[in-house]
């Protein structure tokens, strides 16, 4: 993310802290409208003459994010007496101590809802399209997709964005073993079958796409970008400084992908992710097709990717949730 994107703006409290005693308490503070927003502060542009002199990646440092959160004293305390008073708070609300918090996992996110946006309503603002956007077309398409004759699943991964590591994520072995735990119950405990099962399947790797902007066309191959109303994007590769990082999904798999679309009458467009030499980006695409598994990625354009405030196109949002459907049904 661009830090400095994220400071003077209302922010919203989302998240877990787990007790010892084994409870989970979730905590949710900042998008009921009649709930208080926390935020982070900036320098007033007054005393900014040195500030104004950084480059924007180091405008606002990573430590001074913190979030402020209080600003009355505790009665009769001395010592970090504000703060005393927001634990106060939150052991009347949550019933949670400070230690409680070393157990806690809490998102800072930008506070309240997904709006319209464009006077023709055609668009919505929101944060965390990347990934949201292909996550809940992805998910509605399963639930309404009709039973056919091969199994459909989605999966939804955590921690795409630090390199699906860890128990959550795409590189997890969470998905092999579901998979091994179905073929037991069916009776087959050979390992072949499992490799056999990965191999075999088609996949789509639902993510965003970056939605070409004209107020920054320097940044894109006008002829390989993808444009807000034109549909589910298609990556054959995605990756940086070219194919680095990158699934490439092989042609005779992008030729049953496109027969697909057309077969349904999808509208899709394909694109790379902005100019070779600008930078790029990845997906969870490669870690499935490292199981040797028919993968390309296929989402929704996005502007304004990882900003507090980022737009998609109310079509392409339904045309990927069409586009989904039509491949579970092909
Ligand atoms: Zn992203």
């Amino acid at each position: 993310m661009k830090k400095y994107q994220y400071v003077t703006i209302p922010l919203a409290l989302h998240g877990v802290v787990c007790k010892t005693d084994g409870s989970v308490i979730d905590v949710n503070i900042g998008d009921d409208p009649g709930d208080p927003v926390v935020g982070i502060s900036d320098l007033l542009i007054h005393l900014s003459a040195d500030q104004l002199q950084k480059t924007a990646a180091k405008v606002i440092g990573g430590e001074k994010l913190d979030v402020t959160v209080g600003s009355i004293p505790l009665e009769g305390e001395e010592k970090d007496a504000v703060k005393a008073n927001i634990a106060k708070l939150l052991n009347e609300k949550y019933g949670i101590g400070e230690e409680d918090l070393l157990s806690a996992e809490i998102e800072v996110v930008p506070a309240g809802p997904a709006r319209d946006y464009g006077l023709d309503r055609s668009m919505v603002a929101g944060y965390g399209h990347d990934d949201r956007v292909c996550a809940y077309t992805s998910l509605m398409a399963i639930l309404d997709a009709e039973p056919g004759e091969y199994t459909y699943c989605c999966i939804l991964v955590d921690k795409e964005e630090i390199g699906s590591v860890g128990a959550t994520g795409a590189a997890s072995a969470f998905f092999e073993n579901t998979v091994a735990e179905l073929l037991y119950l069916t009776g087959d405990k050979e390992y072949i079958s499992l490799r056999r099962a990965m191999e075999n399947s088609r996949m789509l790797s639902s993510d965003v796409s970056a939605g070409f902007d004209p107020l920054f066309p320097e940044v894109n191959d006008p002829k390989n970008a993808a444009y807000l109303n034109n549909g589910i994007v298609f990556n054959k590769y995605t990756g940086a400084r070219g194919k680095s990082g990158s699934n490439d999904a092989n042609p005779e798999y992008v030729a049953w992908v496109r027969g697909a679309m057309d077969n349904a009458g999808i509208y899709f467009q394909t694109a790379e992710l902005g100019k070779v030499d600008q930078g790029g980006g990845g997906t969870i695409a490669y870690i499935l097709g490292n199981m040797n598994m028919n993968v390309i990625d296929a989402g929704v354009a996005v502007l304004n990717m990882h900003a507090p405030m980022e737009i998609v196109a109310k079509a392409d949002v339904y045309e990927a949730y069409l586009a989904y459907k039509a491949f579970l049904k092909a």
